[in-house]
C-alpha cells in the first residue's frame, strides 16, 4: 500500500474546500490518501476514507504562543500526520535543524507520525548525501523507539513546483540511500515518499521505483482530476 499525500499549501476558499471534500469522499483507494489542508479547514475532513494531516505544528506543548497550534490540539481533531521541515518552512521561515527536531519529537509523543521532508537545494547537488544527512541525524538522533513510525519525504527542492523531476535511477538511488543510513543508524525501517512536480503524467514512471513508498503531492493534488488519475494510475 503506498501513501498519497496531498499538500494543499496556503490554497483554495471555504467553499473550493467544501466541495473539494463532497468529492474526496466518494474515492475509493487501495491506497492511503492523506489530505493535508490549511489549518482551519480540518476539521471540515471527517476522515471516513482517508487520512487528515497537518501542515505543520508547534514545537512547543501549550500556552503563549500566539498563531501557532499545537500536537496535542491537532491529535484532539483526529489527525494523524503532519508534515514536518517542509523546504518552504526551512527556507521561507528559516526553520532550524533544532526547532524541526522538536516538532518531529512533539508529533510522535502525541501519536502523531510526522512526514519528514528533506531536499536539496540545486547548487547542492554535488553534496547530496552531506546535505540530506544532517537533515536525517539533526531530525533523528534522541528519539526513542517511535522513530520507526516517522515517514521520510524526499523533495529535492529544485524539483518542487517546477515541473523539473530527478530520473527514476536516481530517485531510486536517493530513496534507498536514505533506507540504508536509516536502517545502519537507527536499526529502523522507515518509509521513504518522492515529492516534487508529481503529476498525473509522470506518475506511471514513478510508480516503477522499487524503494518509493508514496508521494507527497503539492499543485497537482489541488486539481481534483488530475489527483483522481493519479489515484487511478497508483491503482492499477
Ligand atoms: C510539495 O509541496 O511538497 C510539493 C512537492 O509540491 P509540488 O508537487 O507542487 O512540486
Amino acid at each position: 500500500m503506498k501513501l498519497i499525500v496531498s499538500n494543499h499549501k496556503m490554497n483554495l476558499t471555504k467553499d473550493e474546500i467544501l466541495s473539494y471534500i463532497k468529492e474526496i469522499s466518494e474515492i475509493k483507494s487501495s491506497n492511503k490518501l492523506i489530505f493535508c489542508p490549511s489549518y482551519p479547514y480540518l476539521s471540515f475532513f471527517d476522515g471516513k476514507n482517508y487520512f487528515v494531516g497537518s501542515q505543520n505544528v508547534s514545537d512547543q506543548k501549550m500556552g503563549a504562543y500566539t498563531g501557532e497550534v499545537s500536537a496535542s490540539q491537532l491529535r484532539s481533531l483526529g489527525i494523524q500526520y503532519a508534515i514536518i521541515g517542509h523546504s518552504e518552512r526551512r527556507n521561507i521561515l528559516n526553520e532550524s535543524f533544532e526547532l524541526i527536531h522538536k516538532k518531529v519529537k512533539i508529533c510522535l509523543e502525541n501519536n502523531i507520525i510526522p512526514i519528514l521532508c528533506i531536499g536539496e537545494k540545486k547548487e547542492e547537488i554535488n553534496q547530496k548525501e552531506e546535505i540530506l544527512t544532517a537533515e536525517l541525524k539533526s531530525a533523528f538522533d534522541d528519539i526513542g523507539d517511535d522513530r520507526k513510525n516517522i515517514v521520510i519525504a524526499y523533495e529535492p527542492i529544485w524539483s518542487i513546483g517546477t515541473g523539473l523531476v530527478p530520473t527514476k535511477e536516481e530517485i531510486e538511488e536517493t530513496l534507498s540511500w536514505i533506507k540504508k543510513y536509516i536502517k545502519d543508524n537507527y536499526q529502523v525501517d522507515c518509509k521513504t515518499l518522492y515529492g516534487g512536480s508529481v503529476n498525473e503524467e509522470n506518475i506511471s514512471n514513478l510508480k516503477e521505483i522499487q524503494s518509493i513508498d508514496g508521494y507527497l503531492i503539492g499543485g497537482a493534488s489541488l486539481k481534483l482530476n488530475k489527483l483522481k488519475q493519479m489515484i487511478d494510475i497508483l491503482e492499477v
